[in-house]
């Protein structure tokens, strides 16, 4: 047994770990060792990724690459590998992954599992969107080859599936081609919601990558950083990417607290306002900023901290965001780490996904107990009544009342439940 956290770092359980290492053992481990649960590398915050006391298959040693086509930009990957490496190995040959989260310490399985999305929602929609196939293993021992045409009731149940279909082997998916690592960027200070949605609006037709960092402890006067960028053609560059550095112990109480969150906001939003205009910069710095400081989450201390992501129909969107800001304010909560962007109009591949059209407010908050989860049933009214949903790959306390009602294909979704799987979000959300 094995102590094993989310991203989140709120609850450490013990765990039977069982590593995965080919998809013939993963057939003969999956059938003895169940009911159990497949964990790529635990970057979700919640507990969709943990199975306290039962199973847990690490997919960390299903890691090659199958197959390449230089011509098409496919590639045949196992579903262990890290983005990291797809974008390391095929940058070089002029591909990259065309969506991606902002951490690429995930894999290929867990970025399906959760349709995760990126800064080019509106351009790109989300990961699962450039799946060509996926291949399925059930805990019966029966294999499904699934896509868009073959199969599609599965490939529409898996992809945001939570990793309750089945445990993903192997995925074919469509790169995208890139002049090189550079992007063309800008960043632009705003005053008010308003300012980011107009900014949000005129970006979206020409600029393929927009995303903003807001001070949410500004209350209704929000200020923030809008950031866009396109790729670059610039083919040699000096600059390299920022070295990551790491945080290597978990301060005794969280150092997250009104009055630093207040120094770093103010000081972030100046020293970003100082920098506004236009740079080329490395893919590494612009998607994954996060990726620069190793085991950031110990910064939350042991009590560890939760994420808020909710997506509101852009109709709602300005009303309930301005709601929510005033709660947290209200509330003296707040975080570092404040994001908000829109999401296109493209609707996600997958039954379960979470991204759909409107806008998306990320937020971390230090775990206070009974406080921060008093807020955000505040939040939840808010979210709810704007006509919104939470994003499960955060989620680590939403109602089951609230999931049923938020995610409307959910009974289409449940007939692919592989009975052999079970996950702490599954017996939160859907009692087993
Ligand atoms: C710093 C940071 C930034 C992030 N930014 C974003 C972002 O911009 N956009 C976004 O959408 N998300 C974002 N995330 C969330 C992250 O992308 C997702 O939680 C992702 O799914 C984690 O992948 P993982 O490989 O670590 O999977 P895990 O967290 O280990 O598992 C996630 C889910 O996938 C399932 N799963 C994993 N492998 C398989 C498999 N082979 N077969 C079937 N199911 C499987 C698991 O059962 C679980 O349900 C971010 C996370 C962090 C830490």
């Amino acid at each position: 047994m094995k102590l094993v956290q989310s991203w989140g770092r709120l609850d450490s359980k013990l765990h039977q770990v069982v590593l995965l290492t080919s998809p013939q053992q993963s057939k003969i481990e999956i059938k003895e060792k169940f009911p159990g649960l497949a964990f790529g590398n635990g970057r979700s915050y919640g507990d969709i990724c943990l199975n306290p006391n039962g199973f847990l298959w690490n997919t960390q040693g299903l890691s090659n690459f199958c197959s390449w086509n230089p011509e098409t930009g496919r590639l045949t990957t196992e579903a262990g590998v890290l983005l990291k490496d797809v974008q390391q190995t095929f940058l070089s040959r002029g591909w990259m992954l065309p969506v991606t989260p902002g951490t690429q310490l995930v894999t290929v399985g867990g970025a399906i599992a959760n349709d995760v999305h990126g800064k080019n929602h509106h351009a790109f929609g989300t990961f699962g969107d450039h799946i060509i196939r996926l291949w399925l293993l059930r805990t019966n021992g029966q294999e499904i080859e699934c896509s868009r045409s073959v199969n599609s009731e599965w490939f529409e149940a898996t992809i945001g599936g939570m990793g309750l279909t089945g445990v993903i082997l192997k995925a074919e998916i469509q790169l995208k081609q890139v002049s090189g690592p550079w992007l063309e960027s800008e960043t632009i200070p705003f005053q008010g919601l308003e300012d980011f949605f107009s900014l949000s609006d005129s970006s979206e037709s020409k600029w393929e990558h927009t995303v903003s960092w807001i001070d949410c402890l500004a209350g209704i006067n929000t200020r923030g950083i809008f950031m866009r960028a396109n790729p670059s053609k610039h083919i040699e560059r000096e600059k390299t990417a920022s070295k990551p550095k790491k945080i290597f112990f978990t301060p005794p109480i969280s150092p997250v607290n009104k009055f630093t969150l207040s120094f770093f906001n103010t000081a972030y939003y100046w020293i970003q306002r100082g920098r506004s205009g236009k740079s080329i910069v490395n893919y590494k710095d612009f998607f994954y900023p996060l990726d620069g400081v190793l085991e950031w989450n110990r910064l939350y201390g042991p009590n560890g901290f939760y994420q808020y992501q909710s997506v509101i129909p852009r109709e709602t969107g300005l009303d309930a965001t301005r709601e929510m800001l005033k709660e947290i304010s209200r509330a003296r909560e707040g975080s570092f780490l404040a994001v908000l962007k829109t999401f296109g109009k493209r609707p996600s591949s997958g039954l379960l996904s979470f991204a759909r059209p409107g806008v998306t407010l990320a937020l971390d908050f230090p775990n206070r107990n009974v406080k921060t989860l008093a807020l955000f049933k505040r939040l939840d009214s808010i979210v709810e009544e704007a006509g919104g949903a939470l994003y499960l790959a955060k989620d680590n306390r939403m109602s089951s009342k609230m999931f049923v009602k938020t995610y409307p294909s959910l009974e289409k979704f449940l007939p692919f439940r592989d009975p052999g799987i079970t996950s702490s979000m599954s017996r939160r959300l859907f009692g087993s």
